[in-house]
């Protein structure tokens, strides 16, 4: 065949070279040029507001960053089988934002990869193959990690040896998930696989921002290791602050560095977060408070890293205790070129200390409320849930919050939707967004439900 002529709109030429397989947001797609906070830009000036990137972290285009990555480009980019300080230094201060027992890290450079990397461990560690993952979740890209997605829909075949529960609910009892999960382990053993692993999201973001209720992961991991199995924390998502935790897990638990507890609000008008309690119509109830800490079940096996890890840069983590990597390492020679090089390394390090420094986690738990709950006051939503700067909002069909995501995209505000149905607003911006960005989104969110009607 000829080979097409190069013309035509840049989305008429990026349709004719990328695979069909790409997807582009809103039904008017944004062409961006520069992102600085916030905030990106497009080719005529215009501002967008960003309020569902989690990537970039500290904000896009962090001249912290730029800096840092144009400084070790400049002097050294290698792989991690030469001695270089700075992996070391970056490896210490992580792994000291974790509970001791989990001791070492390895680094890749996707989620995927660290998805599929943690999978593999668990399987070599338990002797088992079995894999229990929530009704929607989305780990990935990898063969393995696909196979874990059942999110990506009933062509992507899941792997045999992998079984789905439905995810917690805000309403039910910690305990009502964890039986879910001893269930899935049962059949896991009956089916001869055995259970190695309970691989979740720690605020289930694809089964549509499921925080709560507190204490549901720790239950349901307690089942897994009566059974042999361990407990996989993805932490891509809520990594990093997001929920106002360091790591999403620590919501479940008394580790959490502020207790943030993510909430559910039902129905309109919501005022007031009390502690703890029931979600019913109209009144903000606390997913529950964390437990003590310090328990064995509190802590996962094993927590996946990625996305804000370098705020764009591409470096993941699968972080692990010492046996676990010692017991796979003697059986697979495991060698990631680009994981931890110094480049991806040099912007790790300025994203953990800028979310160490500036409270980053404090801060998204401060927001979070602000925005959950102007959200809930619109009174369009059945319910909001949320944990720090993640919200999921919920709507009664894939077509109004498309409706709302492309009338707030038309006002300048950047949002998506998520969930099983695509019914759920998905609100999930840098988590250095400040109260006017704020208060731009709150205004702005009223008006595109007033066009859609509520
Ligand atoms: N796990 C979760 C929970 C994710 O949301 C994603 C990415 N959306 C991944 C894993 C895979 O990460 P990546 O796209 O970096 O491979």
């Amino acid at each position: 065949p000829s080979r097409p002529t190069r013309a035509g709109t840049l989305r008429e030429r990026r349709a004719a070279v990328l695979s069909p397989s790409y997807r582009l947001f809103y039904s008017e797609p944004v062409e961006l040029v520069a992102g600085r906070g916030a905030h990106l830009f497009d080719a005529q000036g215009r501002d967008f507001l960003d309020m569902y990137n989690n990537v970039p972290a500290i904000g896009h285009s962090h001249p912290g960053v730029a800096r840092a990555v144009a400084a070790q480009a400049a002097t050294l980019n290698t792989h991690t089988r030469y001695l270089t300080a700075g992996l070391v230094d970056y490896a210490e201060a992580l792994l000291d934002t974790f509970p001791a027992e989990l001791d070492r890290v390895t680094f890749a450079c996707s989620g995927s990869e660290a998805v599929d990397l943690a999978l593999r461990m668990a399987r070599c560690a338990t002797g088992r193959r079995g894999i229990i993952v929530s009704a929607h979740a989305y780990h990935g890209t990898t063969a393995l990690a696909a196979a874990v997605s059942p999110s990506l829909g009933p062509d992507n075949p899941l792997g045999p040896e992998v079984v789905t529960v439905d995810p917690p609910d805000p309403a039910e009892a910690p305990g009502d998930f964890a039986a879910r999960v001893a269930a899935a382990a049962d059949r896991l053993e009956e089916s001869g696989a055995g259970a190695a692993c309970l691989l979740a999201d720690s605020i289930f973001s694809s089964d549509g921002v499921r925080p709560g209720p507190v204490g549901a992961l720790p239950a349901a991991a307690a089942q897994v290791r009566a059974r042999g199995g361990l407990w996989v924390a993805d932490e891509v998502q809520p990594g990093f602050g997001r929920t106002g935790a360091m790591w999403g897990f620590e919501r479940h638990t008394g580790a959490s560095r502020d207790a943030a507890g993510g909430a559910g609000i039902s129905g309109a008008g919501a005022s007031g977060v009390a502690g703890s309690g029931t979600v019913t119509g109209g009144a903000v109830a606390r997913d529950g408070e964390p437990g003590e800490a310090g328990g064995a079940d509190d802590v996962p096996d094993i927590a996946v890293l990625g996305k804000p890890m370098g705020n764009g840069m591409p470096i993941s983590a699968v972080i692990h205790r010492e046996a676990l990597g010692r017991e796979f390492g003697q059986r697979v020679r495991y060698f990631n070129t680009f994981g931890g090089s110094p480049v991806s390394i040099a912007a790790a390090q300025v994203v953990l200390a800028t979310v160490l420094g500036e409270d980053l986690p404090g801060r998204a738990a401060r927001l979070g409320e602000r925005i959950a709950r102007g959200m809930a006051d619109t009174g369009a939503f059945s319910q909001v849930r949320y944990a720090g700067l993640f919200a999921g909002a919920q709507l009664d069909s894939a077509e109004r919050a498309q409706a709302v995501v492309d009338a707030l995209r038309a006002r300048r505000v950047l949002i998506s939707a998520s969930g099983a149905g695509g019914d759920v607003l998905k609100v999930r911006p840098p988590l250095i967004v400040d109260d006017d960005d704020i208060d731009r989104f709150l205004t702005e969110l009223d008006a595109a439900l007033a066009e859609v009607g509520r």
